[in-house]
């Protein structure tokens, strides 16, 4: 964000409409209400000890209270705004999900906070909820229970409960289906995506869009009657109909099922059964939105992804603090440095970008507009980014940049070579990052100047998808490196994992067997479409064959010698059709031929399988086994050696890394739900028959306690 739009930030929040000024009529721990003189009710939601505002029990019980008192008050109306500066509210406390068994209990919970909304969506005067920010979840659900919305500009409004293997449990799947085109609401929960406000007023989502000083004036316009209030569109009426929903429903479950399958997620397919069955009949949907809440919630997938979402904000919490960095230097603009720039430009730093190759540089650049125009939302944040991201052929930016990142080739001596010659140029204090995936930090920071300012930022393609950045540590880095490097990553919207600089450090590391073990199959005969089926039946979101086809053949070659050479684990030798294939440049994704051959928009052809005659081809369970095992035992290998310290951060790494089946809740924790036990006995029983590769790692003892 430019200086000058700060500063219009601070003054928009100071400048925030929250009612009359002056001490409150009442103040409850989490709400506080005053009314006006001209008898509107301003209830301000600001919950105690946090910067959002999330719903929790005691939350909803004290706006009971509220609505108690409003009898005595003699309202005209009543207004709901959040005092918070991040947004109306963010949903449910995610805190209270955790470790949930007893579904009956869920389901006496739900049906008092419903009591709670509907009491709210049957008070007899004008009800006004005020939007700024975030609207999530149960927060949108509070405004949907108002007669009126009105979002102030920015503001973005959404069902994310999927995310979390979930759909709305607090009246938002009958409220929101009942408000707008049913097959919009569903869209909006099925995909978790927020609506930004003017998308939200042509949905009929909320009534208006103000801008914050017109909020007053627009809070009694509603309260007078004079704001029309959002009406459904036609297709309510048809969508009444339960042939005309069966059919829509039909169309939403083939589409959930390409994404998400029922086994693995079933919150969308009983979203969409909820509607289907009980849409156009309000109090029904209630009761059934009740009961699949409270199932869904106690259930193994919600319950692994709240996980997910805690591991998440671990990740998030190592990135706290200042680090210093306002403009980073990148050197190579490939693949990895082009996207990394374009990146930290989209979040507000400055970036100058180099490389040798002026053409490649100019490469970056476009990629990096098409991807602003892809998604950033405004053609002043699309021209800001562009205005952050400099080319810089002469390497100037050197000098004044906080940061440098080298993502040059994978070239121990060209690597060097440009440390040499950058390291005197660079500002005091600033520190010097590599994106190498292979190179031992300890050699790399021979002979340079600031070795404690050294240290390794591992970014993951494509970078602006990828979460996950690998902190490496070496011998000499200094902490206040490594916490600047990691609080940076924070400035970034990056989730940093703190690695040890082993060969491979954790992530690749641990992929790596998992793929030379998807080649080793397909030698042995099985089609890569049987091998790929088998990983995606997991839960992972590619097979093995695609994914090394996406990171580059090239790429999964030199990461698989590089490892067997430095490491002394068991690993198989790589298959020679892999080394000629890089040789004929058929390399992957990135060459349209790999292992798939890919159409213009990057689509692998699957062809029928067909299976060799002689070929053995094993259940797909097995085929599961003997790809994942191999990764979990690695990781486990891993810890025993201190490349990573914490089973959390392994397990975080593996999900926002490489996508790693998200409802099992990361690759460790799915072996301690399986069984420590069970799965060191099933890798004796795989070693015995495809070799020690399998044999389980001592460090699995650690694991059973
Ligand atoms: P790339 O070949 O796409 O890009 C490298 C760029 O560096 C080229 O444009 C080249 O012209 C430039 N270059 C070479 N020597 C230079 C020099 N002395 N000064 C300035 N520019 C120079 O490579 P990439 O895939 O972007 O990889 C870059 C680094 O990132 C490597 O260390 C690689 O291991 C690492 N990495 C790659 C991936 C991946 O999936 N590609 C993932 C993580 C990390």
């Amino acid at each position: 964000m430019t200086v000058s739009g700060k500063v219009w930030r601070v003054l928009e929040r100071r400048n925030m409409e929250l009612g009359p000024k002056g001490e409150p009529a009442r103040t409850l721990t989490h709400w506080r209400y005053t009314k006006d003189g001209e008898g509107i009710v301003w209830l301000i939601f600001d919950r105690a000890g946090q910067s959002t505002n999330t719903l929790s029990e005691e939350v909803l019980v004290e706006l009971n209270l509220v609505l108690e008192d409003l009898k005595g008050l003699n309202a005209k109306g009543l207004v709901i705004r959040s005092a918070k500066k991040s947004g109306f509210a963010a949903g449910a406390d995610i805190r209270d999900f955790r470790g949930v068994t007893n579904a009956s209990e869920i389901e006496s919970r739900l049906a008092r906070g419903h009591e709670l909304l509907d009491r709210l969506a049957n008070l007899s005067i004008p009800t006004v909820a005020v939007i700024h920010g975030h609207c999530l979840g149960g927060g949108l659900e509070l405004a949907l229970a108002c007669r009126h919305r009105i979002a102030v500009s920015g503001a973005s409004l959404g069902f994310p409960e999927v995310l979390l293997g979930l759909h709305p449990g607090l009246g938002g799947t009958f409220r929101l289906t009942s408000l707008i085109d049913p097959v919009e609401a569903m869209t909006m929960m099925l995909t978790g995506r927020p609506v930004h406000a003017r998308k939200a007023k042509a949905l009929g989502l909320v009534d208006e869009v103000v801008e914050e000083r017109h909020v007053a004036n627009a809070v009694r316009a509603a309260v007078a009657g004079k704001l029309k209030p959002a009406r459904p569109g036609l297709k309510a009426g048809v969508m009444s109909l339960a042939p005309a929903r069966r059919m829509a429903a039909n169309r939403m479950r083939a589409e959930a099922q390409k994404n998400a399958p029922e086994k693995h997620y079933p919150a969308p397919y009983r979203l969409i059964g909820l509607w289907e069955e009980h849409g156009g009949d309000p109090k029904a949907m209630q009761r059934a939105e009740i009961r699949s809440f409270s199932e869904l919630l106690t259930g193994p997938t919600a319950q692994n992804l709240v996980r997910v979402f805690f591991l998440r904000e671990r990740l998030k919490s190592l990135a706290k603090g200042e680090s210093g960095i306002s403009r980073v230097h990148v050197i190579g603009a490939g693949t990895m440095g082009g996207d990394i720039a374009a990146w930290c430009a989209a979040r507000g730093l400055r970036v100058t970008l180099t490389d040798l190759d002026p053409q490649a540089i100019a490469r970056a650049i476009g990629r990096a507009s098409s991807f602003y125009d892809k998604r950033l939302h405004s053609s002043l944040e699309r021209r800001d980014a562009l205005d952050r991201l400099t080319p810089d052929f002469e390497g100037v930016g050197v000098r004044q940049a906080d940061l440098v990142i080298e993502a040059v080739a994978e070239k121990e001596g060209v690597k060097r070579r440009v440390y040499e010659e950058i390291a005197p140029r660079m500002k005091p204090g600033a520190i010097l990052a590599t994106n190498t995936s292979s190179i031992p930090l300890e050699s790399l920071r021979e002979g340079l100047l600031f070795a404690e300012r050294f240290v390794g930022l591992h970014f993951f393609n494509p970078v602006t998808r990828m979460q996950l950045v690998e902190i490496v540590t070496h011998d000499a880095v200094s902490e206040e490196t490594l916490s600047r490097a990691r609080a940076f990553c924070g400035d970034i919207s990056r989730l940093p994992a703190p690695v040890r600089s082993a060969p491979g450090f954790l992530v690749n590391r641990a992929l790596t067997p998992y793929l030379v073990e998807a080649f080793l199959m397909f030698d042995e005969g099985v089609p890569k479409e049987v091998i790929d089926r088998a990983a995606r039946d997991f839960g992972m979101p590619m097979g093995p064959m695609e994914l090394a086809d996406r990171v580059g053949l090239d790429i999964c070659l030199e990461v698989a010698r590089m490892l067997k050479e430095r490491l002394p684990d068991p690993m198989p030798e790589v298959p020679d059709w892999l080394v000629q294939k890089v040789e004929a440049g058929e390399t992957g994704r990135k060459a349209g031929r790999g292992l798939y051959v890919y159409d213009e928009n990057g689509k692998p052809k699957r062809e029928e399988v067909k299976i060799a005659e002689g070929a053995q081809v094993p259940r797909d369970s097995e085929t599961a086994d003997r790809l994942v095992l191999p990764m979990l035992n690695t990781l486990v290998r891993c810890l025993r050696e201190g490349v990573v310290e914490e089973e959390e951060v392994a397990d975080a790494a593996m999900i926002f890394g490489t996508g790693f089946a998200p409802f099992r809740g990361g690759p460790l924790h799915y072996a301690r739900e399986r069984g420590v036990d069970e799965i060191t006995a099933k890798l004796h029983a795989l070693a015995q028959k495809y070799g020690d590769r399998f044999a389980p790692d001592e460090g699995w003892e650690r694991l059973k306690t």
